[in-house]
């Protein structure tokens, strides 16, 4: 058996580091915690690269008295625990004693701290844990720590590190969460030297809010609590209305940290089940309170996940919080509908502020934007290099031999027949032309559409057959085909007005590093504040309000796989981006669609170039003339 040995102990730290230290984000958690728990006031946070070089934490806390500065950063060294029944009733945000040793072995540190009232302060520096320097040095009061060279010493950890952009979102993120834990403490954040926000610190969680989040968040938000004996809950959750397209902005703390929790989300969602579609999620800001001894903190080395102890007690209160909030909404909706002013005034049958944004195209080969409807779009874009029998009735050619189609029986549709059938005209002119002029040669079959049922079904009747058309599944599948393509040039069209969409900030700045993938798809979308794009240009065929959910399905994609990706995966990633813009981009099905369109729809699926939708089913379906008349005895 192998000996066992004890691990040493820079071993163990970085062991430990492992456990903490996931990303600059997690350090920037610990360290703001202490500064917390240090009773700080004024708490500022600077970065720059995404953390990985320099973070530097400034509070205006007790400080560390200089016989404690070294103790500090020892493996279980704190100040916060004094024996195994304090663990039942901790109040304050850490406990473990690990944070700052874990931090020190895994990059060089600075640390400056003066206690209130000393004379003067010390300075530490650590390298990979080690002290390099002590000494007394002249500073403010409170305490000010200096990360320098995260992962320096560990180049294996270093190579999982994302792009600057990547770590700096994930931190702009921790530091909102740690900021709208503590209404109470003013936090400011900056990165590479430019101020992100500023919260005020005076104990209100609106305007915590409103710094953090911005004004139109706030404004879409309902206030929220509820409270018994064991679980008090208050905050705020969003109006329907203001539902998102992903969970971003669903904000839990409990017992003033911030949490993920699957029981706390499912009661927030459960709220809203009969009021929101699939897809689209309600955001919350939501303080929840238990006792201590009712919540294990300890499930999760970086404490965001907990246990509780009734799981169906948080979740009811969370649940009935929010239903509180949303019909008390509902009930003031109504009675603001009864009141004299809305009949009188309101016109609800104004154009949306959607609908009457202008709209632009970029015509292939580039030249400059020019304004087109919608309805012009898609007629236009449709019908290019349409069927020429459509609308053209004095094609040359002759009746084709259509027995292909003539399978007598409901079939589904097989483009191979359809593209024989194509073929067949012009082969049979040659034979044509060799017997009689060819101006006596009857008509090829022209797709005639007879009408939509449904809302949903194109009916044709083409040669001997009736088909039917699934309009969406067709377009979907003729667009998915376009951005396949390599000389795929995207329509665009551009946004006077730029759609803001608050993806949260890790997926913005995964919309950010792919900023090729969405031009390629007709995209423009810009950094605009820490968690939000500003979105310029769409694809011409998006409607305005599907840019965010869009897009939020984009960022899904992406951040589906790891780093290192085999091409094939990566194609196939790119087929289910293609997949998922190609399927809002088509024309629903249950709207109303234009003739035109139906017909330049139609002339596209029965020339062959389309049989399955991208998901696989088919687009179109036959009934044979033979198999009516079978149906009506006629033969
Ligand atoms: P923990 O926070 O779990 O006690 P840490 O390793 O994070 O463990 O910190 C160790 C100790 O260092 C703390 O218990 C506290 O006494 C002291 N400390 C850390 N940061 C600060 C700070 N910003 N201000 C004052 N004291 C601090
Ligand atoms: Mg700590």
């Amino acid at each position: 058996m192998p000996k066992i040995i004890e691990l040493d102990s820079h071993v163990a730290d970085l062991i430990a580091a492992g456990e903490v230290v996931e990303r600059p984000a997690s350090v920037l958690k610990e360290l703001i915690e202490n500064s917390i728990d240090a009773g700080a006031g004024v708490v500022t946070v600077e970065i720059s690269a995404g953390g990985m070089t320099y973070m530097r934490i400034t509070d205006n806390g007790c400080g560390i008295a200089p016989e404690d500065v070294k103790t500090a950063f020892l493996r279980h060294a704190t100040s916060k625990l004094r024996n195994a029944e304090g663990l039942e009733s901790i109040g304050t945000l850490g406990f473990r004693g690990e944070a700052l040793a874990a931090i020190a072995a895994v990059s060089r540190i600075e640390l400056l701290t003066r206690e209130h009232g000393a004379k003067e302060g010390v300075r530490l520096l650590l390298e990979a844990g080690e002290v390099v320097d002590l000494s007394p040095v002249g500073c403010p009061e409170g305490t000010t720590i200096i990360v320098r060279d995260l992962f320096f010493n560990t180049p294996a950890r270093l190579k999982f590190m994302k792009s600057d952009r990547a770590e700096s979102s994930a931190a702009a993120s921790t530091v909102t969460r740690s900021a709208l834990a503590h209404p109470d403490v003013s936090v400011r954040f900056l990165r590479d030297g430019k101020t992100d926000c500023h919260t005020p610190g005076d104990s209100r969680t609106d305007s915590c809010i409103y710094s953090l989040l911005g004004r139109e968040f706030s404004a879409g938000l309902l206030s929220a609590e509820s409270s018994d004996e064991a679980v008090s809950v208050t905050g705020f959750v969003s109006s329907p209305d203001a539902a998102r397209s992903n969970r971003g902005y669903q904000f839990f703390f409990v017992n003033g940290r911030p949490i993920r929790s699957a029981t706390l989300q499912a009661a927030l969602e459960q709220a809203y089940v009969n009021l929101l579609p699939s897809g689209r999620f309600p955001s919350c800001v939501l303080y929840i309170a238990v006792k201590p001894s009712d919540v294990d903190v300890n499930v999760h080395p970086a404490k965001t996940e907990v246990k509780f102890v009734s799981d169906k007690q948080v979740f009811e209160s969370v649940r009935y919080a929010a239903l509180g909030a949303l019909e008390r909404a509902r009930a003031s909706a109504s009675l603001e509908l009864d009141a004299p002013h809305v009949s009188e005034g309101v016109d609800f049958s104004a154009p949306t502020r959607a609908k009457s944004l202008p709209k632009a195209y970029s015509p292939k080969g580039g030249g400059g934007f020019k304004s087109m409807s919608a309805d012009e779009f898609r007629s236009t874009h449709v019908s290019e290099g349409s069927n020429p029998y459509i609308g053209t009735q004095d094609n040359n050619g002759t009746q084709c031999d259509n027995s292909a189609l003539h399978t007598g029986a409901a079939t589904p549709y097989n483009g191979e027949k359809i593209r024989q059938a194509q073929l067949a005209p012009s082969a049979q002119l040659s034979i044509v032309n060799c017997q009689a002029p060819i101006v006596n040669c009857p008509s090829p079959p022209v797709p005639r559409v007879i009408g939509e049922a449904l809302h949903t079904y194109i009916i044709v009747e083409y040669d001997d057959s009736v088909w039917f058309i699934d309009k969406h599944a067709a377009h979907e599948r003729l667009h998915f085909n376009a951005l396949k393509s390599e000389n795929f040039e995207p329509m665009s069209q551009s946004l006077i007005t730029p759609v803001v969409c608050r993806h949260g900030f890790e997926d913005v700045s995964l919309l950010l590093e792919n900023a090729g993938l969405l031009d390629d798809l007709g995209f423009e979308a810009e950094s605009f504040g820490t968690d939000a794009v500003a979105v310029r240009r769409i694809p011409a065929e998006i409607e305005i309000g599907d840019t965010e959910a869009v897009l939020s399905d984009i960022c899904a994609l992406l951040r589906l796989g790891g780093t290192a990706e085999s091409a094939n995966a990566a194609n196939a990633k790119l087929d289910d981006i293609y997949k998922t813009v190609a399927c809002k981009a088509a024309i629903k099905a249950g709207r109303d669609s234009g003739t035109r369109e139906l017909e330049a729809l139609a002339a596209k699926v029965m020339s062959g170039e389309v049989s399955h939708c991208p998901h696989g089913r088919p687009v179109a379906f036959e009934i044979a003339k033979a198999t009516l008349d079978k149906g009506f005895k006629r033969s």
